[in-house]
């Protein structure tokens, strides 16, 4: 029997503001084959934002503390400050057999493309840069010259879009979500992630 058990990263990316958490909190209700992996952040918790839940907040030192010891598969410094990725949280998770989910900017997700984990990067847009300001504007939760600094970077990160694999429209909460599970199911059927399943397949004796 071919046992195809092969787990991978979904790397989600979006502008801020873009309906990435939306979409990821809606997959992971439906999906118990998938685990969120909470990112480290010196910024501070906004609104309702839980440490442990939405992010690891720590301070400055403790961040660099964790790049020195080499916990990081990832890091990077975003709107002037460090996010960084559990290189022990994603091994254990993929070793369990889950998929790990995980929301993270366009320098982050070059680098992960230089590891040899296997992954899927989605890049999920708004449907204009109009609807992006007001998403962010109803979000009631950064002043406005934050809001400007993420609509200035918004611009900059579209043109990481060509080095993703799939490209999702977010006009459409259900229709994107349900857009991101197809391309997680596609993910799963990929002949190459189960080349050795295969070939035990093909030279096991009758
Ligand atoms: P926010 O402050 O709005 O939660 O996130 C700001 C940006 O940081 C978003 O683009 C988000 O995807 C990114 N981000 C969150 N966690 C990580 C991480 O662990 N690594 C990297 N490189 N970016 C992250």
């Amino acid at each position: 029997m071919i046992n195809k058990s092969c787990s991978f990263l979904i790397i989600l990316s979006a502008p801020s503001g873009g309906g990435k958490s939306t979409i990821l909190n809606e997959i992971l209700q439906v999906s118990d084959n998938i685990d969120y992996s909470v990112s480290f952040t010196t910024r501070n918790p906004r609104g309702e934002e839980k440490n442990g839940i939405h992010y690891h907040f720590v301070d400055d030192a403790e961040f660099l503390a964790r790049t020195e010891s080499g916990d990081f598969l990832e890091h990077a410094r975003v709107f002037g400050k460090w996010y960084g990725t559990s290189i022990s949280y994603i091994k254990s998770r993929l070793a369990a057999g889950k998929h790990v989910i995980m929301d993270i900017d366009v320098q982050g997700a070059s680098l992960i493309s230089a590891t040899d984990i296997p992954y899927v990067k989605v890049f999920i847009i708004p449907p204009s840069m109009d609807v992006l300001k007001e998403r962010l504007v109803l979000r009631a939760t950064d002043s406005d010259a934050e809001i400007a600094k993420r609509l200035n970077t918004a611009k900059s990160e579209l043109a990481y879009i060509p080095n993703y694999d799939y490209l999702v429209v977010n006009d459409d909460l259900s229709q994107a979500v349900s857009d991101v599970q197809a391309i997680i199911r596609a993910e799963e059927n990929r002949v190459q992630r189960y080349i050795k399943p295969v070939e035990g397949f093909l030279t096991q004796e009758k």
